[in-house]
């Protein structure tokens, strides 16, 4: 086994071969990663020709065009993917997008006046009349929206929270530990299951600067439970005169988007009667990665001022993304947008999309298909409890178990993410577009290839 270990080429000997089609550096990454993988097999008994190392490289030179960062066809269900870039945008938010990075642009630059201007007009206008806010402010995600408001807000002062509500969204994002790096002092109340109004008021003192509410984003909790609501802790913070906060999470624009869901919006937030409200661009509202923070003008006004907010300050791509859909939302095209329209889509559009695929893949060699009801998440945080119902089409290749074909579609060209339950491999069509069928079936020729 040693002997064939040795006899792996090279990378050098890889940039010799191909240089004349790739750039080394692309072939120095591709042939470390192919031969690396090689490695393990080989010690795993697997035997290779040096030629055939060769072949594979060559040929996944070819298929990844180049880049690192590539489209993938994500057929998990899971419509708010953080794995997979969350939201994807609608064509016209990509054509602003395109327009205003391609060129120069009126950014900052007020052009009646031909001074200064502001990057946060461009969308500020737009929020306030969707959601009813006094002032609105945008970030480069809620996660710096939350350290934003706290640092600005609550430095070296209190801000009370739920035990419930102390949660971890996407495996870094902790709401103790961004207030620590806000600089201010977390003042845990109630339990984890049950938290009362006077658990809030018994916790007011001297050094009080926020009551704060997190959206329980990514799971929730049944049985013998109790929480205090937006409206009565808006209630309360009037009373004491003391700043409420809200961190909704999925930035879901109003209810009426996605009623029976359980998922608050900006606009109930502020009608509840809350100081600050903020959310995600790019969960439930569908559009860039983006902090969207409304509320209070006098509050939102210490908010942009503080010196942190140029660190966080949101780059025109984003500014470019979110006005388009924003329009799309005052305009009443919000079915237009992916995230909404993966989330609404009736099963039978959904069924005759995964009918479809099943003929398209008819006669790929090696393949069997089933049609399979099941059940997508809305995920990324959104939504734990609800459960959308989707229809989904069952693979097996050759004699492939399932976590195989999972990795070997994965390692195609387009990459295809399915899902691997009860052990069958499946392709959930509520996440694919119609446009994506036929490159589902281009992966599956690879595999033959
Ligand atoms: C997702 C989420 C965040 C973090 O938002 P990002 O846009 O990912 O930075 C913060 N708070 C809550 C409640 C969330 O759901």
């Amino acid at each position: 086994m040693k002997d064939i270990l040795r006899e792996i080429p090279q990378i050098s000997a890889f940039i010799e071969r191909f240089k004349d089609r790739f750039s080394p550096i692309y072939i120095t990454r591709v042939a470390r990663e192919i031969t690396s993988r090689y490695r393990e097999e080989i010690k795993k008994g697997i035997r290779l020709t040096v030629e055939g190392i060769f072949e594979e490289v060559e040929r996944e030179l070819i298929r990844r065009k180049g880049t690192n960062l590539r489209p993938v066809v994500n057929a998990t269900g899971i419509v708010i993917n953080t794995n997979l870039g969350r939201a994807p945008l609608p064509e016209e938010a990509l054509e602003l997008v395109r327009e205003i990075s391609a060129g120069y642009s009126n950014l900052e630059y007020d052009l009646l006046t031909g001074r200064r201007g502001s990057r946060n007009s461009h969308v500020a206008d737009y929020l306030k009349d969707l959601t009813g806010s006094e002032s609105a402010f945008v970030v480069n995600n809620n996660a710096g929206a939350v350290l934003l408001v706290l640092h600005t807000l609550a430095r070296e002062r209190e801000v009370v929270v739920s035990r419930g509500e102390l949660v971890e969204i996407g495996g870094s994002f902790r709401i103790p530990e961004i207030m620590a790096s806000s600089g201010a002092i977390l003042r845990e109340v109630g339990t984890t299951n049950r938290t009362r109004l006077s658990d809030y008021e018994d916790a007011i003192g001297e050094n009080t600067a926020i009551l704060m509410k997190v959206h329980r984003s990514n799971f929730y909790i049944s049985g013998f439970t109790e929480e205090v609501s937006a409206r009565e802790l808006a209630d309360l913070g009037r009373k004491y005169g003391i700043t409420t906060y809200y961190d909704i999470g999925s930035g879901l624009i109003t209810d009426i988007l996605l009623p029976g869901s359980g998922e608050v919006s900006f606009s109930r937030a502020l009608k509840d009667g809350v100081d600050i409200v903020s959310g995600s661009g790019d969960k439930l509202l569908g559009g860039p990665q983006a902090g969207i923070i409304l509320g209070k003008e006098e509050l939102i006004e210490k908010i942009r001022r503080n010196p942190i907010a140029r660190a966080l300050r949101v780059d025109k791509m984003t500014l470019a993304g979110l006005e388009a859909v924003l329009r799309m939302y005052l305009e009443g095209r919000h079915e237009e947008i992916p995230v909404v329209r993966m989330l609404s889509e009736r099963e039978e559009v959904i069924k005759s999309r995964a009918k479809r695929l099943i003929r398209r893949l008819r006669d790929i060699e090696g393949l069997e298909t089933s049609l399979i009801k099941d059940v997508a998440k809305p995920g990324g945080g959104s939504m734990p409890e609800l459960e959308l119902p989707t229809w989904c089409v069952a693979c097996s290749f050759r004699d492939m178990p399932p976590d195989e074909l999972s990795a070997s579609l994965r390692l195609s060209e387009p990459p295809v993410v399915g899902r691997v339950h009860r052990g069958r491999f499946l392709l959930d069509m509520r996440t694919v577009s119609d446009d994506e069928l036929s490159l589902i079936r281009t992966a599956f020729e690879l595999l033959n290839y």
